[in-house]
């Protein structure tokens, strides 16, 4: 008994102490903590800087895949139609990101960074359909501006657990 009133002092010590401690909680969605440069987070598609799609419909990056996410269906380019640089295009270009497991395999893949993960972690949906992103989505700018944290602290970065009284 004579040790349980000093160590539950010293716990009310503790917790007391933490109480006049600046809160480290983090208000989300209303402040997004920035990602790091090489975070993996939504794809994106890319194009060439005359608008051209830099995917060729190569497969590549659906071969990569260890989840079997992405469907490709090549098609050629015509001289009415030519939609990228190279012989084919991708007709069709689907992720099912409710398989995707970020794992970057597809980006590495890829001869021409047509395909590349960007820094947006806010994809979840209400409809499982919804999480099958073709490539109209893909291709389309992002609309939601992800901060990015600076990329000094990248090699060093400061854990969110850490005390910063
Ligand atoms: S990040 Fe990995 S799992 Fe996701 S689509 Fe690319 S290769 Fe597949
Ligand atoms: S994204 Fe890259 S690897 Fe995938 S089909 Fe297009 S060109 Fe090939």
């Amino acid at each position: 008994m004579s040790f349980v009133v000093p160590n539950t002092l010293k716990g009310f010590g503790v917790t007391l102490k933490q109480v006049f401690k600046k809160p480290i909680t983090q208000q989300y969605p209303e402040y997004k903590r920035p990602v790091y440069p090489r975070y993996r987070g939504r794809h994106q598609l890319k194009r060439h800087e005359n608008g051209l799609e830099k995917c060729v419909g190569c497969s590549l990056c659906a071969a990569a895949c260890p989840a079997d996410c992405i469907r490709v269906v090549p098609a050629e380019n015509t001289a009415d139609n030519r939609v990228s640089a190279g012989e084919r295009y991708a007709r069709i270009y689907e992720i099912n990101m409710s398989r995707c497991i970020f794992c970057g395999y597809c980006e590495l893949a890829c001869p021409f960074d047509a395909i590349v993960l960007g820094n947006d972690f806010e994809i979840s949906e209400y409809n499982r359909d919804d999480l099958i992103y073709t490539k109209d989505i893909l291709l389309a700018e992002p609309i939601k501006k992800v901060p990015v944290a600076d990329r000094d602290l990248y090699d060093t970065p400061i854990p969110y657990y850490k005390d910063h009284s």
